[in-house]
């Protein structure tokens, strides 16, 4: 299974990721999490992306379809992947078809998830990440057992610089300017499923899950 999770930042891509990823035995590729741990090993692509990720802006396309490429190269013998934050400009998703012609696959859906700009916004003022292993965690709705520290491997817990009001604005803003429009991509090549992104995470995946059955 191959599919794509589209939809603004905050809306839950990360979280629903990981569960669909680990129900169907499928590789989870967040560009967001590859770049992430660049910037941790402080590496030169890490600290170029580093400049675009503080400010609110994507990271050239180029350098994006090279890191993907080499993932999917690793991803090889895996039934599948969930794409996370990937692909977010036109240019990309063309580099994506591209890249799965070559490997002799195709995209079985891409799921776009919505929901209101005030509970993205919610979301992501009050969302922390695991800096260990990217465990998202929300201190209203699933709070840590342990403040400060990852329920799953006991990393530390961030509140990612991204996810500050000013930024979180100029993200959005992002997301409307460059990525919205691969809805309608996805739209005319018969891919497109919406789902609401509002209410529990449990929901969500129902949602998601119903679906994918539905168009399998
Ligand atoms: P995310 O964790 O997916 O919200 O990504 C965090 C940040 O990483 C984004 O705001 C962008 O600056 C950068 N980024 C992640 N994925 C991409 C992508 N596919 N294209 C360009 N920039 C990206």
């Amino acid at each position: 299974m191959r599919i794509v999770l589209l939809g603004p930042p905050g809306i839950g891509k990360g979280t629903q990721a990981k569960i669909l990823a680990e129900r169907f035995g499928a590789a989870h590729l967040s560009t967001g999490d590859m770049l992430r741990a660049e910037i941790d090993r402080a590496t030169q692509l890490g600290t170029l992306a580093k400049g675009y990720i503080d400010k609110g802006m994507l990271v050239p396309d180029s350098i994006i379809l090279d890191m993907v490429a080499r993932a999917v190269t690793d991803f090889r013998t895996v039934p599948g992947y969930v794409l996370d934050g990937f692909p977010r400009t036109i240019p990309q998703a063309e580099g994506l078809d591209d890249l799965l012609a070559k490997e002799g696959h195709r995209l079985d859906r891409c799921v776009a998830l919505e929901g209101a700009t005030e509970t993205i916004v919610a979301r992501l003022s009050q969302r922390r990440s695991c800096r260990q292993c990217g465990t998202i965690t929300h201190l209203a709705f699933s709070p840590p057992r342990t403040a400060g520290r990852c329920d799953r491997c006991g990393g530390e817990l961030i509140h990612r610089e991204d996810d500050r009001a000013e930024i979180i604005r100029k993200r959005l803003e992002v997301y409307r300017e460059q990525t919205a429009v691969l809805l309608e991509y996805y739209q005319e090549q018969g891919l497109l499923s919406r789902v609401s992104g509002e209410g529990s995470i449990e929901d969500i995946t129902e949602r998601i899950t119903k679906e994918l059955s539905s168009h399998a």
